[in-house]
This record gives C-alpha cells, sequence and structure tokens, in this order.
C-alpha cells in the first residue's frame, strides 16, 4: 500500500500513482486490487475484531463504514493524488458533499456559495439545507469582489468548482482562501472538471477537496461514485 505522502524525491510520477496508488496486495496474487462486495468479513478471534471495532488496527469490518479493502484503496489512490492527508469514498458525488456539510455545519450557521454550481449542489444549498437552518449566500462570478460583505461570523463554508459545471468560471483558490480563513470558514472545493491531474486545491489553501468521481475520475460513465479529501 502505497503513504499518502511520501516524499517529493520517492514519489512516482503521475500516471504510475494513477494507476498504483492505493494498490493492494491480493493474497490470491491477483494483479489488481480485487473488487470485494461483502457487507461483512469474518475475523480469526474475538480480539481480532475488538481491535478493529475499537480502532486499535486496521481491518475489514462492515463496507458501510468504507472497511473494506476495495474501498480503502480507492481512498489511498485518491488521496494521494490529491496530495491528501485522507479521503473519504461515497456512492455519488451528491452524497460526499452532503455528508461534507452536514458534518461541518449546524443549524444557525452559513454558507457563501461562489458562481455556477452543477444542479444537485444549488438544490442541496437552495433548497434542503435552508429546511435545516442552514441559510447559503449565492453570489455569481462576477460578484466575487462581494465575498467580504457576505462573510459573517456565522460563516463556517465557502463552497465553490471551480472550473465551474457548465459555464467553466474559474476563481482564485488561494486568494477565495485567505478571505475565508480571516473569518474561520472552511474552503470546500469541488473539482470534478479539473480532476486532481490538472489542479490540486489542497496546495492553494483549500481545506476539502469534493469530487463526482462519476464524471472524469471515473471515465467511461459506467459507475456513480463520489469521494473527499482533507
Ligand atoms: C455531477 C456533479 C456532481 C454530483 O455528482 P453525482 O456523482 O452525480 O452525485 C457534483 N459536482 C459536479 C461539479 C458535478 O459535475
Amino acid at each position: 500500500m502505497t503513504e499518502a505522502n511520501p516524499t517529493p524525491e520517492r514519489r512516482a510520477g503521475l500516471s504510475t500513482r494513477c494507476v498504483h496508488a492505493g494498490d493492494v496486495r491480493d493474497p490470491q496474487g491477483a494483479i489488481h486490487t480485487p473488487l470485494y462486495g461483502h457487507s461483512t468479513f469474518a475475523f480469526d478471534s474475538t480480539a481480532d475484531l475488538l481491535d478493529v471495532v475499537e480502532g486499535r488496527s486496521e481491518g475489514n469490518l462492515y463496507t458501510r463504514y468504507g472497511l473494506n479493502p476495495t474501498i480503502r484503496s480507492v481512498e489511498h489512490k485518491l488521496a494521494d493524488l490529491e496530495d491528501a492527508e485522507a479521503a473519504l469514498a461515497f456512492g455519488s458525488g451528491m452524497a460526499a458533499e452532503a455528508a461534507t456539510f452536514l458534518s461541518h455545519i449546524k443549524t444557525g450557521e452559513h454558507i457563501v456559495c461562489l458562481g455556477d454550481v452543477y444542479g444537485g449542489t444549488f438544490e442541496l444549498l437552495g433548497e434542503n439545507l435552508p429546511q435545516l437552518g442552514i441559510d447559503t449566500t449565492f453570489l455569481t462570478a462576477s460578484e466575487v469582489d462581494q465575498i467580504p460583505s457576505v462573510l459573517t461570523d456565522r460563516t463556517r463554508i465557502v463552497f465553490f468548482e471551480t472550473p465551474t459545471n457548465p459555464t467553466l468560471d474559474v476563481f482564485d483558490i488561494a486568494a477565495m482562501s485567505q478571505q475565508a480563513h480571516a473569518v474561520g470558514a472552511l474552503v470546500v472545493v469541488d473539482n470534478t472538471f479539473a480532476t486532481p491531474v490538472n489542479q490540486n486545491p489542497l496546495h492553494h489553501g483549500a481545506d476539502l477537496v469534493i469530487h463526482s468521481a462519476t464524471k472524469y475520475l471515473g471515465g467511461h460513465s459506467d459507475l456513480t461514485a463520489g469521494a473527499c479529501g482533507r
């Protein structure tokens, strides 16, 4: 298994990492990481089970927790490609976004959303989260100079896609991060359109990076998946 952040001189090139980062050495010798479709995994002893349940060792337990070798492998690969400390995989990009927002923001707090966003994201921020008392201020790409006037002490997240879907507006991640961090807000960048091949938002000051892996990461319109890295 590849470390998430090996020292630069030991680091393989991007195309090698796209193929091999996160590889799991299969005990049967399969040349690629096998697809483990199982919900639950067996243990040799109750002590081994408790070590995993209580967090003393990394192991396979129950797939919804991500404690499944196939999921762990893709999380290590995506963390490596985004130069993230860790990544979590989800069943869709919207699942990744919903989990990210719900785990970082609570009733009474505020989100700022810049530019065009994917339709599902617009609905989540504009219709679903307000039902929980979480409100979002939307600024168009030409209004970004108004950020200082919309950031408040309730703002927890500044969210944007760059480039945006579908209008391909581009935002300066470093400049946006500087302004958001000044009020203690997290910067969450949806990097679906750029992919980690072209841009690593965490290098420019973003706190979290999200992907709809359904798009370019999957690449063949044959799966839905999402990810969040930090
Ligand atoms: C498609 C898309 C999403 C939503 O992803 P799903 O995998 O369809 O849930 C989120 N953000 C962007 C930029 C997208 O293009």
